[in-house]
């Protein structure tokens, strides 16, 4: 295909560019843009997505199996405003267009390859109405337009201050909003633009103990293609449910006091703002100019920040070098001020310890298992994908093993398609993106999602499906962040049942049911073997996080529980454990709330996340108790020497001194 290629980019990509400089003349969109005044484009909100013509519309492409790879396909995938690629049961690949005008509509037809565009009328039509939806009479102010769930970008930034604010009141939960630096407009201008901000939530429990424990990185990028509504405001309301359940919710405050959660909410505050107020743009990229006197062909101005991070910046497969773009690259690798701040603070958080000499020279050696810490992801919209590395061309990574594990468990939350590496969802290349970045360079096991089924995501389909299926999965990776290459492998326990509060007696029995599973989150097509075995004991330690360690260097006592039983990979556990054999081994006062710290492990060896549940032991008495039909208080029935008979200990443990 080599020659044909060439040939095929040389025509007809040259013809229509001279066409088009003098189409530019009369074309006034860039030139409202360059004018952009913020305030002014607030205002305007209602009227830009009410009046604009919404001329956008939706075709499809498809493509035979045996030309779905070809390099003429990918440089015309590379040219468009792909919103989907998707696979047929007979291979063929279909192609989702979106065009956004009349100068594209009649200069596509003068690059595309020989196949039909057929107009989809319900997705145009669908399109259209996100584009035009109407202002809610009474939404908040802080909102976009039409879309009441979303926070816009005034709304959102201030809203991580409130964070910050709300959680300066609860105990030993740190969170900060820190400015790493400036968006392009603000570099441009300094009254212009926006800080680029970064949330930081962790817990600080177990210093205040007096102990330490290493602990794990979870690193969030949201809102990176500007016109994605629901990224952002999923990642905010994450952050919100971490915020509000510190010291309220025993798995969240253990989650938190062992790792550290930083989120980059809006990635791409000036191409943001551009998209809730014309969202007739459908602006995905920065605000840099450079498109208007080249090429303007395709889009907008403005650099792919998600085709600008420096690792594998640059191929011609999977990023343009054409600045009208959607997929430009930029002119250097992390040219983008946006990208330097994400790059600039990354680098303080994941350590440099575990980095590679040369990670060009070494791509293929895995990150050891055992001592690379770090989870990372990237939220975009739409596809319902999970994508993990390599993008920048169709090929597995040195640590593929725990990548796909872990995407098969996320997928066990949202079933999401995969879209790895060697995956039927896998299609097209992305070089310059983020994930190839954060695990090539950093070591974190990192992933893309692409949530829901359109950019400007109704609210009723963010409200009802795409934010309750996804905060379990976010929820997962930051359990496994401390050794997510490890963790990721062991089994989960999926089921816990305990009672929330006992009443003492040293013969009173806890009685605990867990159910351990190396399977139940592995879903996918098949099984995985890499991360599925047949369970091989629970771990428990009580009061005490496995990764902690005193101030005297010892860590919790552990108790390993063997699985009786035939092997198998899920299997569930009751342990009957008697009040005075745990007086042992929880921390005093024995009467208070308690918490247990539960793991498995499988054949392989590998140990799963830990899963803490709390539970109170009281010192209460009766309050009444009917001795031969007349009601007695725990003073009579000690008076009556009801203290020296078990039954009466358990009934009155705290006037018969028990506890
Ligand atoms: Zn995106």
């Amino acid at each position: 295909m080599g020659k044909q290629f060439v040939g095929f980019l040389a025509i007809p990509f040259m013809a229509p560019y001279n066409v088009v400089s003098t189409e530019l003349l009369h074309h006034s969109t860039f030139d409202a843009l360059n004018s952009f005044d913020t305030q002014t484009a607030r205002n305007l909100t209602e009227e830009n997505t009410q009046n604009e013509s919404g001329y956008a519309k939706v075709y499809t492409m498809e493509i035979p199996k045996e030309r779905t790879r070809d390099s003429d396909i990918e440089q015309f995938v590379l040219k468009i405003d792909l919103l989907s690629a998707s696979k047929q049961d007979d291979g063929k690949v279909t192609l989702s267009i979106l065009v956004h005008n009349q100068e594209q509509d009649d200069l596509i037809s003068t690059i595309k390859p020989s196949f039909e565009m057929v107009e989809d009328v319900k997705e145009t039509s669908k399109l259209n109405t996100f584009v035009r939806m109407p202002h809610v009479s009474g939404q908040s102010i802080d909102t976009i337009s039409g879309y009441p769930c979303y926070r816009n970008i005034d709304g959102m930034l201030a809203f991580m201050y409130e964070l910050e604010d709300r959680a300066s009141a609860i105990n030993f939960l740190d969170v900060e909003t820190i400015d790493i630096g400036d968006s392009y407009e603000k570099t441009e201008n300094p009254n212009e633009g926006y800080d680029i901000l970064a949330l930081k939530i962790t817990g600080d429990g177990v210093a205040a103990k007096g102990w330490t424990t290493n602990k794990g990185i979870v690193f969030v990028t949201c809102g990176v293609h500007a016109r994605e509504y629901s990224p952002p405001e999923l990642c905010a309301r994450w952050a919100e449910i971490l915020i509000d359940g510190y010291g309220n919710d025993t798995e969240i405050t253990s989650l938190l006091d062992h790792t550290e959660v930083h989120m980059i909410i809006e990635s791409n505050p000036d191409g943001r703002l551009i998209a809730e107020t014309q969202r007739n743009l459908f602006q995905r990229k920065n605000t840099r100019p450079g498109c208007r006197f080249n090429n303007f062909l395709f889009g907008t101005p403005g650099v792919d920040l998600n085709r600008n991070f420096p690792f594998k910046w640059g191929l011609n497969s999977g990023s343009s070098s054409n600045k009208c773009d959607e997929t430009y690259r930029g002119s250097a690798p992390a040219s983008e001020p946006e990208v330097q701040a994400i790059i600039a603070y990354a680098e303080t958080i994941f350590p440099e310890s575990q980095r590679k000499d040369d990670p060009i020279e070494e791509i293929d050696e895995p990150f050891p298992e055992d001592t690379t810490i770090g989870v990372y992801y990237d939220i975009h919209s739409y596809g319902d994908l999970i994508i993990w590395p390599w993008a920048y061309e169709e090929r597995v990574s040195g640590n593929e093993e725990s990548l796909q594990a872990a995407a098969r468990k996320l997928k066990s939350f949202n079933n999401y398609a995969l879209a790895g590496p060697d995956q039927p969802a896998f299609l097209y290349p992305a070089s310059g993106v983020t994930d190839d970045y954060f695990y090539g360079e950093l070591g974190a096991l990192s992933f893309t999602y692409e949530l829901g089924t359109d950019f400007y995501q109704d609210c009723d389909t963010f409200e009802n499906i795409i934010f309750p299926v996804n905060i379990p999965g976010f929820m997962y990776t930051a359990k496994i962040s401390t050794k997510p290459y490890s963790l990721v492998k062991g089994p989960d326990i999926v089921e816990t049942s305990i009672p929330s509060t006992i009443n003492y007696h040293p013969t009173t029995k806890l009685d605990i049911s867990i159910t351990v599973s190396d399977s139940e989150l592995s879903v996918g097509p098949g099984n995985y073997p890499p991360s599925t075995q047949n369970i091989a004991s629970i771990i428990v330690c009580a009061d005490m996080h496995p990764y902690d360690i005193d101030s005297n260097g010892n860590g919790p006592q552990i108790a390993t529980i063997q699985v009786p039983g035939s092997p198998d990979t899920t299997k569930t556990q009751t342990i009957l454990a008697p009040l005075s054999a745990l007086a042992n081994v929880l921390q005093a006062p024995l009467i208070g709330n308690h918490t247990l710290y539960l793991q498995g492990s499988d054949s392989d060896g590998y140990i799963g996340p830990v899963m803490a549940v709390s539970f109170d032991i009281t010192c209460n008495d009766e309050a009444s108790i009917p001795i031969f039909g007349v009601e007695r208080e725990c003073a009579w029935i000690a008076s009556e020497g009801g203290c020296n008979i078990e039954q009466g200990q358990i009934l009155c443990p705290s006037t018969c001194n028990i506890c």
